[in-house]
């Protein structure tokens, strides 16, 4: 039987089976890390909450991707309900679903980070072998000129006219097939073709490759425990069955999010009070100009550009070529009845620029006596101030490129969900330290975006890679 086929198994026969590393959640994070140790030759359980989809699995509805594919069915929101949360549920997490976007973190993000944390290796020259290693595992590709969209014209010509720098957007893929009229944006709800370089077909393919790799899916990890021998972690199977699995290390890779729920209904914010903290989201504001042509912004690769202005980037803010779904872009739009549906029938002749905010305001996860996650996250003076920085400059681009009408996107939405288990020297303000244990413990690590000391303001997952990759060697050792 195909290993990864694991959740077809009979549960029981688990039960007694004995592991090295129990890793919780199968995403970015959580498949680089079983991907090294499995090759080290360490037997490693993944448990992921979400399912296991196979090729042409992948539902291909909009609201059915939705529902089966996020927690909370489809989105989560904070407590003052105008940031809504895409948090992935499903085994290759945010590789799954994401756009593949890959770039490196500059000086600027890694000096923010040594400061915010203390860590000597947050610098770009002891980061960069890491940054190798990852970008052997996956293919990237920078977007093709030739496969530029409707809305990538409209952003290059308005930058043009403006005045502002931009690049074209480096992804993680292999043959998306643009020029056979494959149309990218399928793939927020699972690559059909293979091509994005979700972790199922390539570091978890490789992982299971080596033997020592068992993933259970539809698992949800509950409660962790440490001793001085071991680990234990406690979890609830599709069909309510609660199982209990021991081995010498455990690896936390359930996302910002996740890691932070799993380690308060734990109990672990008694040694370490940093949890839950330093929540970050680079709030994404998306845009939208209607035109008197057609734009057709969901056509081939719908994403090819990005700002790379050094104005911009000291303004806090980046934007990105951007556009999504039906039923996502509808609820940009304010309006009901009639007026609603004469802005969605424009839908061919919209352009789309998102504007996302490097955030200063942390804001904080909890979770409530029942046990349900609760955020807290806003945006202070600054984020706000950094938002309209953002959204002044689309303007200027809709309208010097002719736009009847712009339309500002009614709430943001957090798509990069970092920190909670913040890294950083000292305990009293972080949860994990630069060996990636967690301040206090012994066998137990993390090593994903729930580490993030602060929002770089660049996309995280190339990072996440990198840091997985170090993390391994680390507990390997
Ligand atoms: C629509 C979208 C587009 C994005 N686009 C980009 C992009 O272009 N570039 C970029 O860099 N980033 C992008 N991101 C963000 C990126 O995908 C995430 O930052 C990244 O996936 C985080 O990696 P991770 O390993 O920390 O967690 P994830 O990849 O989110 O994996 C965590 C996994 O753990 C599982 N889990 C959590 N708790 C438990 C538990 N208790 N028990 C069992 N399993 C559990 C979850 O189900 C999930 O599958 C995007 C995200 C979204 C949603």
């Amino acid at each position: 039987m195909d290993k990864l086929s694991e959740r077809r198994k009979p549960i029981v026969a688990m039960e007694n089976a004995s592991f090295d590393i129990i890793i919780v959640g199968g995403g970015i994070s959580g498949s680089f890390v079983a991907k090294y140790l499995t090759q080290a030759g360490l037997r490693c359980l993944m448990l992921e909450a979400g399912q296991h989809y196979k090729k042409g699995e992948y539902p291909s509805r909009e609201v059915d991707a939705n529902s089966q594919l996020y927690w909370g069915g489809g989105m989560e929101l904070n407590t003052s309900a105008d940031l809504v949360f895409l948090r992935p549920k499903v085994l290759g997490g945010g590789s799954v679903v994401n756009q593949a976007l890959v770039d490196r973190f500059d000086d600027d993000a890694w000096d923010s980070w040594k400061h915010a944390s203390g860590v000597s290796y947050f610098e770009s020259s002891q980061m960069a072998q890491w940054y190798d290693k990852a970008e052997t595992e996956i293919s990237i590709q920078y977007i093709d000129e030739k496969f530029r969209n409707g809305n990538a014209k409209i952003f290059a010509e308005g930058f043009d006219i403006n005045g502002f720098k931009y690049a074209p957007l480096r992804r993680a893929q292999t043959d998306c097939k643009t020029e056979q009229g494959n149309d990218c944006i399928d793939c927020l709800a699972g690559c059909k073709l293979e091509s994005k370089q979700s972790m199922p077909w390539t570091l978890l393919k490789r992982a299971n490759a080596t033997g020592n790799l068992t993933i259970l899916s539809e698992f949800e990890v509950e409660r962790v425990s440490e001793s001085d021998t071991a680990v234990q972690i406690e979890g609830t199977r599709r069909g309510g069955i609660t199982q209990k699995f021991t081995a010498k290390k455990l690896v936390l890779a359930g996302g910002a999010i996740g890691n932070s729920k799993l380690l308060l209904h734990s109990g672990f914010q008694d040694r370490l009070p940093a949890l839950g903290r330093g929540f970050y989201t680079h709030p994404q504001f998306m845009n939208l100009g209607i035109y008197a042509h057609r734009v057709n912004a969901f056509k081939g690769a719908f994403q090819a550009l990005k700002s790379d202005d050094p104005g911009f980037r000291k303004g806090g803010f980046k934007l990105e070529n951007v556009f999504g779904p039906p039923g996502g872009i509808s609820m940009l739009v304010s309006r009901l009845g009639l007026p609603h549906q004469e802005v969605m029938e424009k839908l061919p002749y919209m352009g789309c620029i998102e504007v996302a905010v490097r955030d200063t305001n942390p804001g904080q996860i909890r979770v409530n006596k029942a046990g349900v996650v609760t955020i807290r996250k806003t945006l202070n003076e600054e984020d706000e101030k950094r938002r309209a920085r953002g959204f002044d400059a689309i303007e200027k681009i809709f309208k010097s490129t002719h736009a009847q009408r712009v339309i500002e996107g009614q709430f943001g939405i957090g798509l990069h969900l970092m920190g909670g288990c913040n890294m950083g020297t000292d305990p009293a303000n972080s949860v994990v330290g630069p060996d990636f244990k967690l301040h206090g413990f012994k066998r137990t690590f993390a090593a994903d975006s729930s580490i993030f000391p602060n929002a770089p303001g660049i996309n995280p997952s190339l990072t996440i890679m990198a840091l997985a990759c170090k993390a391994a060697e680390e507990i390997r050792a």
